[in-house]
């Protein structure tokens, strides 16, 4: 039924209306309300976050610490065994130097770049790690393999988030 109304209120444009720059517009507000389930292993991770710690899951079979954690092991075909908290430092895996916006908008002049970075955390087993934004470094002074501590928001701003963390800043070794 709203797919119906969708179509219905639709702007149907010409090839020379997209070549002009027009978009498509909509006659219709949409009243989204959605719900999700976290499931399990992010929910913890993501309630550990909001405690300022990070946590992980273990595999006895394999022994890999497994970040962030999934209640099932894709290596030994069998459930995790127990979690393991890990710490807020790590190494750079491989970064980039971003200067477009989430919605691929170019960033204004005279504003930073983006810097998001994978990092591998201390206490993960090799090549775990997150995906995250690097700050207090300008783009040149990264080096792939540097030493790196999370920036956590103040407790009372967390809200169980990724975004709990603001950045990864490097740090002397
Ligand atoms: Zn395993």
């Amino acid at each position: 039924m709203e797919l119906e109304r969708f179509e219905l209120g639709a702007t149907h444009y010409k090839e020379s209306d997209l070549k002009e720059g027009k978009l498509l517009s909509l006659p219709w507000t949409p009243n989204l309300k959605y719900a999700w389930d976290n499931g399990v292993a992010i929910g913890r991770y993501l309630a550990e976050l909001k405690e300022g710690r990070i946590i992980a899951r273990k595999c006895n079979k394999c022994r890999r610490i497994m970040l962030p954690p999934r209640m099932f092991c894709e290596m030994c075909w069998r459930p995790t065994d127990e979690w393991v908290y890990v710490k807020d430092t790590g190494r750079v895996n491989t970064y980039s130097v971003c200067y477009v916006n989430w919605d691929a908008s170019r960033i204004k002049k005279g504003e930073k770049p983006h810097l998001p970075a994978v990092i591998e955390i201390d206490g993960a087993s090799p090549g775990m790690g997150i995906l995250h934004l690097l700050g207090e470094v300008e783009p040149e002074d990264i080096k792939i393999g540097m030493w790196v501590r999370a920036v956590w928001k103040k407790p009372e701003e967390r809200e169980g988030a990724i975004t709990d963390i603001l950045y990864f800043k490097p740090v002397r070794r």
